[in-house]
């Protein structure tokens, strides 16, 4: 792993305490940061880091706090608070 990987991966660690501890600011902030990171530097992002942040308000989605999560046609489908959706085919 290399260094751009390792501080993406610190900060989903930070934005999931962020929001844990209900300061949604401080994990928008480090979701916002992670994914400059992975722009600069090319990578992709984790598939965990995907699933749980909002392509549109770079929110950390926490199911049943400011997401919600469905199961549709055999994909999920994620629920921002903010009116976004994601889909993703369901696998187990
Ligand atoms: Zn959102």
């Amino acid at each position: 792993m290399d260094v751009a990987a390792e501080r993406i991966d610190r900060l989903h660690d930070l934005a999931r305490a962020a929001a844990a501890a209900d300061d949604d600011d401080r994990a928008r902030e480090y979701v916002r940061l992670a994914r400059r990171i992975a722009e600069r530097n090319r990578l992709t992002l984790p598939r965990s880091f995907r699933r749980f942040t909002c392509d549109s308000c770079d929110s950390y989605l926490r199911p049943g706090k400011n997401a919600r999560v469905r199961l549709q046609d055999g994909h999920v489908v994620v629920s921002c608070d903010c009116g976004s959706h994601a889909r993703y085919p369901y696998e187990t």
